[in-house]
């Protein structure tokens, strides 16, 4: 009696009286499942239509709610099947639909190659032309492939980019393997300074880093562009870091760089709490507080109002109100000289912020490690 025989007959029919006998009886009817969906796929389709009707009927024979392997195995095993053996042919009865799952016949369509036909780019020997397969149908539809979308913290980006594209600013890029100069020395961050240290920076060696910032491109800019300079530079950094909750050894910066004739705080002021409110709503209020930076001077920290409390206080902004934005401050005269720039004619402001912390706080994540491990179930949700 074939698997097929026995799916029509209950299992006192087929005097299976014990649990190891319904286990062995699934089992057959699985591989049978697993044969069926393997020979499909090896014999293929000819064409797109029989394909999806083959996927379909393979489907359909399985799982079709009327009359379906399935389906008779819940009417006829299943359900007549004695208050004894119950559990077991329910456990296993489980296990089957989740095996029939696992086998996709839903996605089958995707899996099941067409045969080949000759390809029409093949080179045919001279004289062979009445021997050229017919062309191709190009009116038959397509191959299905799922479309991805854009990654959390590339959207961010671009939101942000989006803002400062609008006030008249650029988009900036440099090398993310950079000199000692560039992402130090020229920033006028001097030798002893801690962040320069082992601890801190990933060397090449010892005049090469990977950027801790993207502020080393604010001096690249100014060289190559002088003034004024109206830019944003958008990438990814590098921190010897272990990898945490709010930690990454790769993340991703924008930074703002604005550099005119009698530019002042105000300007920096005014920019800032402008893209905040692009960006965060209408509502929210900016707060600067004093800060210390190498490379600017004053230097300032910027908070936005919490965009969903309000300032109230809430598990977003941790009761605080605030949620810290960026770093910003005057660029440092002496920047400006070591970008080639007379700092008694220019000046200018600057700011750096992080693109991934921005994205956790929009999206309300609270692991930063989620935006770089590639599970689709997480980049699905965006
Ligand atoms: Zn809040």
């Amino acid at each position: 009696m074939t698997i097929y025989d026995k799916i029509g007959k209950t299992l006192q029919q087929l005097g299976i009286s014990d649990a190891q006998g319904v286990e062995s009886l699934f089992a057959e009817l699985r591989k049978a499942a697993e044969q069926e969906r393997a020979e499909l796929v090896s014999r293929g389709a000819p064409n797109q239509p029989q394909r999806e009707r083959l996927c379909k009927a393979l489907r359909d024979r399985w799982l079709a709610r009327k009359g379906g392997f399935l389906s008779q195995v819940d009417e006829n095993w299943l359900k007549p099947s004695s208050r004894d053996l119950k559990p077991a042919v329910g456990r296993q009865f489980n296990e089957l639909r989740r095996f029939a799952a696992g086998l996709e016949f839903e996605k089958l369509v995707e899996a099941l190659p067409l045969q080949q036909e000759p390809s029409q780019q093949e080179e045919l020997p001279l004289g062979s032309v009445a021997a050229r397969p017919a062309p191709r149908d190009l009116t038959l539809p397509g191959l299905r492939r799922p479309l991805g979308s854009i990654h959390p913290v590339t959207r961010m980006q671009r939101e942000i980019e989006d803002i400062f594209l609008r006030l008249g600013f650029w988009i900036e890029s440099g090398p993310e393997i950079e000199s000692t100069y560039y992402n130090f020395d020229a920033l006028n961050i001097p030798e002893t300074h801690p962040s320069r240290d082992d601890w801190d920076t990933l060397y090449i060696d010892s005049k090469t880093v990977l950027r801790t910032h993207t502020s080393p491109v604010q001096i690249r800019a100014m060289e190559k562009y002088g003034a004024p300079l109206y830019i944003i530079i958008p990438g990814k950094c590098y921190r010897h870091d272990n990898p945490d909750s709010t930690h990454s050894p790769m993340f991703h910066q924008i930074e703002g760089l604005a550099i005119d004739k009698d530019i002042t705080f105000a300007d920096l002021k005014g920019t800032l709490d402008f893209f905040a409110k692009m960006l965060f709503g209408e509502k929210v209020r900016t707060r600067f507080q004093p800060s210390f930076f190498p490379f600017t001077e004053p230097s300032g920290e910027v908070a936005v109002s919490c965009f969903v409390c309000d300032g109230q206080g809430c598990r977003v902004c941790k009761e605080s109100g605030w949620i810290e934005l960026m770093g910003c401050g005057m660029v440092h005269p002496q920047v400006l000289r070591n970008g080639g720039i007379d700092p008694d004619k220019y000046c200018g402001w600057a700011f750096g912020l992080g693109v991934d912390r921005f994205a956790m706080v929009k999206h309300d994540i609270h692991d930063i490690q989620l935006f770089f491990q590639g599970d689709v179930r997480f980049l699905e949700q965006f």
